[in-house]
Order: C-alpha cells, then sequence, then structure tokens
C-alpha cells in the first residue's frame, strides 16, 4: 500500500496523509479528492511514501489524472513561498490555483485549442533608440541564465518596447514568456498592444476579474505547454510554464503587487525567486524603481539599464513648485493653477487636477460641540460623500445618511472639512462653467465598464479637466493632456510611514507624466507650502537617481529596509488587549529563540488600531540578515501554530511588510 503525502487548503502547517492503491509516482503534482471531517476536500499531492507518521489513515478518493500533473518546479515555487512567508502549503497551493481547479472541477472542453488573437500582417515596428536596443542586447545576450535586470525609465521612454522585443525574441526561440502588470485595469489595454504584436502567437491573461471558467483553461493551456506568453497581475506569477524563458514586471515599484491576506506574498520577490529557480532573465521595469530594487542595481545583485528620455516626445514635461504659504487659495486653488486651467480651457487642451482622496470631504464636524463623523466599527472617520448624501467608512464601507444636525448636540450648523475629489470637481464646475468636467475615482469607476467609459470620454476629447485620484495615473497615454495640476500632497512628506515619500514622489512622477506624452508640451503644477522640500526639488529636476539616493541614506541611517529585512506578526481580536496579550506571550516565546542580530520590539496598538470591529496589534521582528531572520521565523511559527489564543483571536505573519 503506497501513502499519499497531500497538501489541504486547511490553515495548518501540515501536510495529510492517505492510503491509495493505484498511485503512481508521475501523479505526484496531481489533484486527488479526499475524505476530511464530515465531507470531501481536493488537495494537491506533494510526495508517495512507504510509511507515515499517523494511524488510523483514510483511503484517498479520486484522482484527477484529466488534468496534466503540476510540474515539480511549480511544486518547488509554492513550497518556496510556503517556507519563506510561513503559511501552510496547502493554502499557498489553493491560492495559486484558478478557483476551479481548487474545487476539482477541470475546465469542459478538454483539449484547451487557444486560436492566436489575430491574423495579419506582421506589424511595423519603430526602429530602436539607441538605449533601447543596448538594453534589448544586454537581456538578451543571457538568455537561458539567471540575471535580474532593473529598467529604469522614465514614462514613455520606450519600456514596453524593450520588453516586446525580448518577448519576440524569447517566442523565437521557442520558450514562454510571463508579464506581470500591477493593475487589472491596465490588462485590457496593454493585451491588445501584445496581441497585435504577435498576431500568431497564444496568449492568456491571468488575474482575479475574469471569469472563473477562462482562468483555468488559461492556467491548464499554460500547463500544458500550449500558450506563448502570459500576462496578468500578481496572480500569474503562479502559472504553471513548462518552456518559461524569461519573466517582466512592469512598473515594478507598486505596492499592488503585494497581497494583504491570506498569502502576503510579493509577487516581485515571487518572481525573482523564479527567475533564479529557472535559470532564465527578469526584467524589471518602472520610472520610479522601488528602493529595493534601486539598492540590488547600486549594489551590483541587479544590473541597472536606464533609458534616460523619451521616446516620442520632445521633451519631459516642465515641472514647478508652487509656493501657497503667501497666497490666500480660491477654494484650494492658487492663481497660478487657476490661469493655467484656463490657458489649457483656450487651448482647448486638456488638464487633470490630482488630488489623492476620494469623496467630498474627509469628514464631517459640528464647529459648536467638537463632534466629527467616525465610523462605529473602526477607529477612523466617516467620509462626507456628496453625490450620493452619505457618509462613508473607506476602511469597511459602512454607510449612514448624512444627518442635518448634529448628532451630538443638535447644531444645524455642521460642515464637511477638507477637500476630496468631489469637493474639487464642484469647485472647478463653479469656477469654469464653460469646461467640461470628469471625475475619475474608485466611486466613479466603480466598475470595469464604467471605467472604460470613463477612459473613452477622456481619449474622444469629450471632457476639458479630469479631476482624478491616482487611478489616473497609471499606464494611459491621454495626447491632449498638457497640464496636471497636484494639490493636498504636502501631508504625504510627513506621514509616519517611512515608505510615504517614496510613494509620493513615485505617484506625482507618475500623474506628471500623464502630460505632454504626444506632440504638445507639457506642464507641472505642485501645489505646496514647502517648495524647497527635498522631493518636490528632485520632481523638478526629473532626478528620480537624487532622489532615491538621499532616501537610501536616511533609511540607511534609521536602520530600516532595504538595510534590514523585518516581520511583522499582527493579532486582531475583538478586544485590543486580547490581541496585546496573544502577542506579548508570543514575544516571551520568540526571546528563547532568538539568535544574534535578531531585533524583538514591543507588542503595540497598530495605527488604525479597529477595523470592522476588530481591533489590532502588530509585533515587529528586524535583522539586518535574512537568512538569521528566516531561520527565527521557522522556529517561532512553530511556537505560533501551538500557542493557545481566544476564540475569535486570528494572527498572521507578514514577512517584508509594505504597511505598518
Ligand atoms: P514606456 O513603457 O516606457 O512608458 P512605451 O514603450 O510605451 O514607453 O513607449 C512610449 C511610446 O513611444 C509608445 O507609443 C511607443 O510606441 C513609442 N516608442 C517606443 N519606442 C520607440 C522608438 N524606438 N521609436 C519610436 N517610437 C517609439
Ligand atoms: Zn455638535
Ligand atoms: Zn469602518
Amino acid at each position: 500500500m503506497t501513502i499519499l503525502r497531500v497538501a489541504l487548503d486547511i490553515p495548518l502547517p501540515r501536510l495529510f496523509d492517505y492510503t491509495v492503491t493505484d498511485a503512481l509516482p508521475e501523479d505526484v503534482g496531481r489533484c486527488v479528492r479526499v475524505p476530511f471531517g464530515s465531507g470531501e476536500k481536493v488537495g494537491v499531492i506533494v510526495a508517495l511514501a512507504e510509511s507515515s507518521e499517523h494511524d488510523k489513515l483514510k483511503p484517498a478518493g479520486e484522482i484527477l489524472r484529466g488534468m496534466p500533473a503540476l510540474p515539480t518546479d511549480w511544486l518547488a515555487l509554492a513550497e518556496f513561498c510556503s517556507r519563506y512567508y510561513q503559511h501552510p502549503l496547502g493554502e499557498v497551493m489553493a491560492m495559486a490555483l484558478p478557483p476551479q481547479l481548487r474545487r476539482g472541477k477541470l475546465p469542459s472542453t478538454r483539449k484547451s485549442k487557444l486560436v492566436p488573437a489575430a491574423e495579419g500582417p506582421p506589424p511595423l515596428l519603430p526602429e530602436l533608440l539607441l538605449e533601447q536596443t543596448h538594453a534589448v542586447a544586454a537581456v538578451a545576450a543571457g538568455f537561458g541564465r539567471y540575471a535580474a535586470y532593473l529598467l529604469h525609465g522614465v514614462t514613455g521612454s520606450g519600456k514596453t518596447e524593450v520588453y516586446l522585443r525580448l518577448i519576440e525574441q524569447v517566442l523565437e526561440q521557442g520558450f514562454q514568456a510571463l508579464m506581470l502588470v500591477p493593475e487589472i485595469a491596465l490588462t485590457p489595454q496593454l493585451e491588445s498592444r501584445v496581441a497585435c504584436r504577435f498576431p500568431r502567437a497564444r496568449l492568456v491573461s491571468a488575474h482575479s476579474g475574469m471569469p472563473a471558467a477562462a482562468r483555468a483553461k488559461g492556467f491548464i493551456a499554460a500547463l500544458e505547454g500550449n500558450v506563448d506568453i502570459v500576462l496578468g497581475t500578481r496572480l500569474a506569477v503562479f502559472s504553471a510554464l513548462p518552456r518559461l524563458g524569461l519573466i517582466v514586471v512592469d512598473e515594478e515599484h507598486d505596492a499592488s503587487f503585494k497581497q494583504h491576506e491570506g498569502l502576503r506574498y510579493s509577487a516581485r520577490d515571487v518572481a525573482v525567486w523564479r527567475a533564479h529557480q529557472c535559470g532564465i532573465p527578469i526584467v524589471l521595469g518602472s520610472a520610479t524603481p522601488s528602493l529595493e530594487s534601486f539598492f540590488h542595481a547600486r549594489s551590483g545583485r541587479y544590473r541597472l539599464l536606464e533609458l534616460q528620455r523619451r521616446a516620442v516626445a520632445e521633451a519631459m514635461p516642465t515641472v514647478r513648485a508652487i509656493d501657497t504659504r503667501r497666497e490666500k487659495l480660491q477654494d484650494g486653488m492658487s492663481g497660478a493653477l487657476l490661469t493655467a486651467l484656463e490657458v489649457r480651457l483656450e487651448r482647448g487642451e486638456q488638464s487633470l487636477v490630482f488630488l489623492n482622496r476620494r469623496g467630498y470631504a474627509p469628514v464631517l464636524a459640528c464647529p459648536s460641540c467638537g463632534w466629527v463623523s467616525r465610523c462605529h466599527r473602526c477607529a477612523a472617520n466617516l467620509v462626507v460623500h456628496l453625490a450620493d448624501r452619505r457618509l462613508r467608512c473607506h476602511h469597511c464601507g459602512l454607510e449612514e445618511i448624512i444627518p442635518k444636525g448634529c448628532p451630538s448636540c443638535g447644531n444645524l450648523d455642521i460642515h464637511p472639512f477638507g477637500r476630496g475629489t468631489q469637493r474639487l470637481e464642484e469647485t472647478l464646475a463653479a469656477r469654469f462653467p464653460q469646461a467640461r468636467i470628469l471625475r475619475v475615482d474608485r466611486d466613479s469607476a466603480s466598475s470595469p465598464k464604467k471605467w472604460q467609459a470613463l477612459l473613452d470620454t477622456i481619449h474622444e476629447g469629450r471632457a476639458d479637466i479630469l479631476v482624478g485620484t491616482q487611478m489616473l495615473s497609471k499606464g494611459h497615454d491621454f495626447p491632449r493632456l498638457t497640464l496636471v495640476g497636484v494639490v493636498g500632497a504636502d501631508a504625504a512628506l510627513f506621514a509616519a510611514d517611512f515608505r510615504a515619500p517614496e510613494r509620493l514622489f513615485s505617484q506625482l512622477m507618475q500623474v506628471g507624466g500623464r502630460s505632454g506624452r504626444a506632440a504638445l508640451p507639457g506642464e507641472v503644477l505642485i501645489q505646496t507650502e514647502y517648495p524647497t522640500h527635498p522631493l518636490y526639488q528632485a520632481l523638478v529636476a526629473h532626478d528620480y537617481t537624487r532622489f532615491a539616493q538621499a532616501q537610501l541614506d536616511e533609511r540607511r541611517a534609521a536602520g530600516f529596509p532595504p538595510f534590514t529585512f523585518q516581520v511583522l506578526l499582527r493579532a486582531e481580536a475583538k478586544k485590543l488587549d486580547d490581541s496585546l496579550a496573544f502577542l506579548k506571550v508570543a514575544a516571551e516565546s520568540a526571546r528563547s529563540l532568538l539568535p544574534a542580530g535578531v531585533t524583538l520590539y514591543d507588542p503595540v496598538p497598530m495605527r488604525l488600531y479597529r477595523v470592522m470591529t476588530l481591533e489590532r496589534g502588530q509585533l515587529l521582528a528586524e535583522s539586518a540578515s535574512r537568512p538569521a531572520l528566516q531561520a527565527f521565523l521557522a522556529a517561532w511559527a512553530e511556537k505560533l501554530y501551538l500557542q493557545k489564543a481566544p476564540r475569535d483571536l486570528r494572527w498572521h505573519l507578514d514577512v517584508d511588510p509594505l504597511e505598518f
């Protein structure tokens, strides 16, 4: 009798053994139905064994041989994630597989026939600029060997063109290519660009917004080797690709590559590991690389490839910081910005006013008693949404009708305080009644369809002034957009999160890059009370490297990543005391394991300590040595799984956390 070792989607760090009579070595990597509790589950066969440390094993059910086995490199990838992020292997695999497959449902059309996207003549390709040629040659010379490249180039410098040339070459050699992009919203646009470029290639996308059947079908086709290019968001990094030859991660700095629940993985980091494991090149591209990647490029771990200028537009936009300290703003806008908007209206060009805060105002308040609109489930304010007359919590979704008077003292004269996109839209409409104003944020683009409609409106020139959040900052070309105004950005300069300046810089660089992307020159005006702040100065000078270097110096002095590695243990329960008590015990058990060079801090409440009625605390461990931290973590996690906790308490580990 043989024993199957099965990874099941159960929050326990172990495998489950079952007996079986007909298993073959090639069944490793196949899905299998097994009895579990009073029901049945589908798991992945990780190994065959002769004996088990458990007794009274149950017999396994059907081995799903209708689907090819997951290859060993895929299993190794899942095992790496399980080890590195201290997350049960079965849960890792369940997350990495499309939902249908994890339930053991195979796509109905068995021989997944993928037809190339389009027929037609090969597209005309632009002649590469010198730096592009160099970048392509550098990477292509290393096909078949691991190397990580950081492709640094401003928006419009032709990074995508470089990816496409590399994909072309790798396909010609019979390999598969994997391309990761940060947002679902960006995939259709890129998909059509890739499909046009490779009319004969078999292309599939992979992102969570796809219909389940299509995703399962694409996954299996890739696994069978019947796909040439997989294009997708972070989860696409788990595509099974037997002939993988190249990985591209576009906008590698983007925070959405990191998953914030369940397996808290960074798709970029996992992609680098995967490239290393497969012995292939990986290209990480960005206009504002993450400080981690920039640091690796500096230290020689990654090779730096730079594209210094834009491929099409003549010049970079002019960036100016508008000093708002001495000016009386008109509804939050400076004279300079208003004039610039007026000029664009006269010329029939588009403008964008960027404010990264949706809603009408961040809070409703009573000036007489000091009442403010608070969410009773979260440690946060309710945001005023005047468009549908609601107060809304941006953390838990709680909605309330806007009260007529102060709920606390009855005062009828209560006001929205501060400014969000809806208020800015209202202000601009009053100021420029002749202009067509379009607000673009998560509220106005609440579905892919609405989002597409907004994009169409912009592209067809049916909008003069766009008011938008960072939704607008990514990946889109608006040829008639020549002015970007930035308001309300200063707060991020002094935020408690040490990554806030890095995010602000990249956001402003990206949003500024929306202007002047075609023949018309662009201008960026940043309203600020700190016009001489080094961050703004670096933006004015278009000098990412200066900014990144200064940030690295600060991080080194403060002992922050990338100079240290971090892991957070978080706990949440109905009562903060329970969360903190759990963390305290965890800290005590950690102390007995703590190797030299790993620092453990005290448990603290999280900054946003209450969300959805759950109260949260966290505990930070840190080390300058990743191996030391990893070794400690493995031993610690074992203890955590055994630690007693109140029933309503949940905990998780976040390795390389991005948010605190
Ligand atoms: P990025 O990805 O860096 O934003 P893209 O690759 O999308 O840049 O290029 C920006 C624009 O310039 C695109 O319209 C692209 O077709 C064009 N482009 C890129 N490289 C060249 C080139 N060598 N010659 C002419 N046009 C180019
Ligand atoms: Zn009041
Ligand atoms: Zn809430």
